[in-house]
């Protein structure tokens, strides 16, 4: 399935694909030729930066296996050392291979030109053949190890299409036929080895990777081990490669997080930017997609039909493993889109929706101790709608508990935004998996009739800090929120006798925050009944609603402020 999805995609973007038995290649000189194959110079192709390359696209070598420590030349185009027998510096051949490489690039010269019957091949041919090429001053700065190709009188001849033509169809000699699994074309010959590698794949080597199976259930069940396995001709085994190496190349249709990138696209072209919904959410973008879900109209149309597809892949050395694989249609990924991003709205945060970075780093200290499957989760639950893992909120509201100093206070600060967010999404898609789904505007700031008692907590510990640090300057409370939000009974009870020292000290000083808090104090236990009876322990929704509780009320705090600045502003 994917391969095909791959396929498909490519041949909608063939004027944008190498043609066949194509790929770019490391073009470091064009050495040019006049009518009559008097050299007149190397022209170094300088690529931007400290890169002494171009790519462009040229025969590919490796099209019927990596040619690896073989000798197998390219047409027209490949290295010093097949072109015009130059040995390189870096790594010597040994005279003997030196002359065999040389000698099988000549043969393929000389083959194309004996079908093409091309007078520049003609003439490179003559030239390539001239003895003396290893000291030819014009070509003293050129090393074995660097990519050249030919222009004769300005004519790059490896873009003429019949040349181009012609590579494809001598790449063809395949050791067997049979019919392509792919496209279904019966009796070609088949690919033995993947020709293309897949470049800039995380964590992959960066001479490319290969798309291989791999003997984990998730590459299994998505059905590309037996794919791979499986008869393919050579057109297809290129194609998918390509528009992986596209998709790679191309910002708009890709992102990554840490060692994952996730590739998109759909089956028809469409202007929607996947990319910046993960990279850079905005107010406006989310709008849109609000419209486009829920305007009406806009369902009914074509495009809204369209297909989905995404590719998660990282690398491991020399291989590419397939991560995840999402096949759906367009109108569903808009409604989870939507719901991901309502569902993450919350109070007293920077910005009304978190980057997918922000949110899966709100799991760990450092992003380099993030695990994969955390972002994975996180697409797969805004594009599919795939109910999260119960341990991601497991590992956020732990986060939590542990906290983060601040280094220019030296504070502990217990929770941020991000992680009231996350914490947010994971109790809505766990009220999804048992059907009580919650409406999206549930629990987006201070719910004062909600009474579940893990959010009256982290409510109640919030306002004790606050009460503290009105009559001290300082929190010492803060340093129980771990054992708080674990066990409230070993705790709460001991803050609550506590703070009445501190409300005492602040009637005497701030009689008005002294009254608000005790009202507020009052409000709180009056719904936790009047035993206070504090469970022992909380269960893992109850722990997420300690820790809304807690941002809520820290936020409430907050937006208040605010308010009366603004209204200070106004009058
Ligand atoms: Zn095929």
């Amino acid at each position: 399935m994917i391969l095909e999805r791959l396929r498909e995609f490519a041949q909608r973007k063939s004027d944008e694909l190498p043609p066949p038995g194509y790929a770019p290649m490391k073009i470091s000189w064009i050495i040019e030729l006049d009518k009559d194959g008097k050299l007149l110079g190397a022209i170094p192709t300088k690529g931007e930066g400290k890169q002494k390359f171009i790519e462009r696209m040229a025969p590919n070598p490796n099209l019927t296996g990596k040619r690896a420590v073989n000798i197998k030349a390219g047409l027209l185009a490949d290295t010093a050392e097949y072109a015009i027998g130059k040995s390189s510096a870096a790594k010597e051949a040994r005279p003997e291979r030196l002359a065999l490489m040389h000698a099988d690039f000549l043969e393929k010269v000389d083959a194309c030109a004996a079908v093409l019957n091309d007078q520049d091949i003609q003439t490179i041919s003559t030239f390539v053949k001239r003895s003396d090429l290893a000291d030819e001053p014009l070509l003293q700065e050129l090393d074995g190890g660097d990519w050249v190709t030919f222009r004769v009188e300005g004519r790059l001849v490896i873009d003429k299409p019949t040349v181009q033509a012609y590579w494809s169809q001598s790449q063809s000699e395949a050791k067997r036929t049979g019919d392509c699994m792919i496209c279904g074309s019966i009796k070609v010959p088949l690919v033995d080895l993947q020709p293309v590698a897949l470049k800039s794949v995380p964590g992959g080597q960066s001479a490319g990777v290969q798309l291989i199976s791999a003997n984990t259930d998730v590459f299994e069940s998505y059905g590309l081990k037996s794919a791979l396995i499986a008869p393919m001709c050579k057109p297809c085994a290129e194609l998918s490669h390509n528009a992986i190496n596209y998709m790679i190349s191309n910002e708009r249709q890709n992102f990554r997080l840490r060692d994952v990138i996730f590739l998109f696209w759909t089956r028809e072209n469409i202007e929607f930017d996947f990319r910046s919904f993960f990279n850079d959410p905005n107010e406006d973008s989310v709008k849109e997609l609000f419209k486009s879900v829920y305007g009406g109209q806009q369902m009914a149309t074509n495009l809204d039909a369209n297909n989905f597809y995404m590719l998660a892949l990282s690398g491991s050395g020399g291989r590419a493993v397939v991560r995840d694989w999402i096949e759906t249609s367009l109108p569903s990924v808009k409604k989870n889109l939507y719901q991901y991003f309502a569902g993450q709205q919350i109070s007293g945060g920077r910005e009304p929706y978190q980057k997918l970075m922000a949110l899966a780093g709100a799991t760990v200290r450092d992003l380099d101790d993030l695990a994969p499957w955390v972002s994975l989760s996180l697409v797969e639950y805004a594009i599919k709608g795939t109910p999260l893992p119960p341990a991601l909120l497991s590992i956020a509201v732990r986060r939590c508990a542990i906290g983060k100093t601040n280094p220019g206070t030296h504070e502990r600060e217990h929770v941020n935004a991000q992680q009231a967010a996350l914490v947010k999404l994971c109790l809505i898609s766990e009220n999804k998996r048992s059907n009580k789904a919650y409406a999206e505007d549930w629990m987006i700031k201070l719910d004062t009739t909600n009474e579940d008692p893990g959010y009256l907590y982290g409510r109640l510990f919030n306002v004790l800090e606050q009460i503290q640090e009105a009559a001290t300057g300082g929190n010492s409370v803060e340093r129980t929120f771990g054992t708080a939000i674990m066990s409230p009974v070993s705790t709460l009870p001991r803050l609550v006798a506590r703070s009445t020292v501190h409300t005492r000290k602040l009637m005497r000083d701030k009689r008005g925050a002294a009254i608000n808090y005790t009202k507020l104090l009052d409000e709180i236990q009056g719904k936790l009944g009047p035993d206070l009876a504090f469970k022992k322990q909380l269960n893992a929704e109850e722990q997420g609603l300690f820790v809304l509780g807690y941002w809520h009320q820290h936020a409430a705090r907050f937006e208040k402020r605010g308010e009366s600045e603004f209204n200070e502003q106004n009058n």
